[in-house]
């Protein structure tokens, strides 16, 4: 008799989607926080860590939302069943994303006691028109005394988030941006382009007023800046959005890029097992009815294969630093990368946006301007 298989080891995503407001140009899964609601949704979010398939966790992390709405003692309950559920290992990296609003820095000892050991910190801008631009309502100095509160806790491991491309910004004021948030000390930090997506309030204002938005040239101007001061200031650029200390790269996020496996709790949420990628539905109500009822949430699924997992998996591959490992990508899914996709490559390569080497292909710098176009040629083929 065969013993059964062992469950396969995965990341764990949990969505917390209440935020103390909503910010104009955000298209998550998030509503504006409301007692009733949010103790609702716990309820439904218990019920389906519950039900949920068995999996052994590598990490853990919190995304929304603003998960740090919660109180602690929720997060560390739920760290607590996932411990319980899916033997998440003690060391593992267990991260929150935060809102810094004037009440964070109150919660962090918190955080840290429930056993989170890295907090993903929503910065976006240092610039107070920028800020208000973009809805948030916390300034530098909420920041400056979220990160003080997150090392006074014994927080060794801190990220923030910043947006570039918002209406308004200039070189000048996303430089200043740039130099504040190394100048926190912290050990990783993101870096996203503005995107207009629909049917958010920035899209209507876009329709309107495309002139206020940066264009293509802009974002690549300010992208730019972001690698030479980043570079400059000892960062090592794993991801094209990210950027860590030597040691500090995140864990939870190398497994989306490595394609590997992760189950998302939550409304939202995607899981990718077993080959099969599946989505929660994105309604509220629906996903709060289900999970309460024991029943399958609503959402879509697919099951990954052929072309469009190949395609996939280098997508996902090239955004990182490394690129595809030949070696390793040839004895994961049978197939030789450089042979399959060689007219892709040379022309990608030809146009100086692809590099070729021993057992590799990865972005060149000028590539990661236009990973998308590149990656995207993957997906086409
Ligand atoms: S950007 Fe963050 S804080 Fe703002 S609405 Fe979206 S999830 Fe909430």
């Amino acid at each position: 008799m065969n013993a059964p298989a062992a469950p396969p080891s995965a990341g764990i995503y949990i969505h917390l989607p209440f935020c103390p407001y909503i910010c104009p140009y955000c298209d998550f899964a998030k509503w504006a926080w409301d007692d009733a609601g949010a103790e609702r949704y716990l309820a439904a979010l218990r019920a389906e860590l519950a039900d949920a398939p068995p999996v052994r966790a590598r990490t853990l992390f919190f995304g929304g939302g603003t998960p740090s709405l919660y109180t602690p003692d929720v997060i560390a309950s739920l760290i607590a069943g996932v411990r319980a559920r899916f033997a998440l290992p003690d060391d593992a990296e267990v991260t929150v994303e935060a809102n810094p609003d004037p009440s964070l820095a109150a919660r962090i000892p918190g955080l840290r006691a429930a056993g989170v050991n890295r907090l993903s910190v929503g910065v976006q801008s240092f610039d107070p028109r920028e800020l208000h631009v973009l809805g948030r309502r916390h300034t530098a100095h909420d920041v400056a005394n979220a990160v003080r509160a997150a090392r006074d806790a014994g927080f060794d491991n801190l990220s923030v988030d910043l947006i570039f491309g918002a209406p308004g910004q200039t070189e000048a004021s996303w430089r200043a941006s740039l130099d504040a948030a190394v100048a926190l000390g912290v050990e990783h930090i993101s870096c996203y382009g503005l995107t207009i997506e629909e049917g958010t309030p920035y899209a209507t204002w876009f329709a309107r007023d495309p002139s206020a938005f940066a264009d293509e040239g802009r974002e690549a101007a300010l992208y730019a800046l972001a690698l030479a001061k980043l570079r400059a200031a000892g960062f090592e650029q794993y991801e094209i959005s990210n950027w860590a200390r030597p040691g500090y790269r995140s864990r939870h996020n190398a497994l989306y890029w490595a394609n590997a496996p992760y189950l998302g709790l939550g409304v939202g949420a995607a899981t990718y097992l077993d080959g099969v990628r599946s989505t929660h539905t994105r309604d509220l109500d629906a996903y709060i009815e289900a999970a309460l009822a024991r029943r399958p949430i609503p959402g879509e699924s697919e099951r990954l294969g052929g072309a469009v997992q190949l395609g996939e998996a280098i997508m996902l591959a090239l955004r990182t630093a490394e690129g595809v490992d030949l070696g390793a990508f040839r004895e994961r899914y049978g197939v030789d990368v450089s042979e399959r996709y060689r007219s892709v490559v040379d022309d990608l390569v030809e146009g100086g946006v692809l590099e070729a080497g021993a057992g590799y292909v990865r972005l060149t710098e000028r590539g990661r301007f236009v990973a998308n176009d590149v990656c995207g040629a993957f997906l086409a083929d």
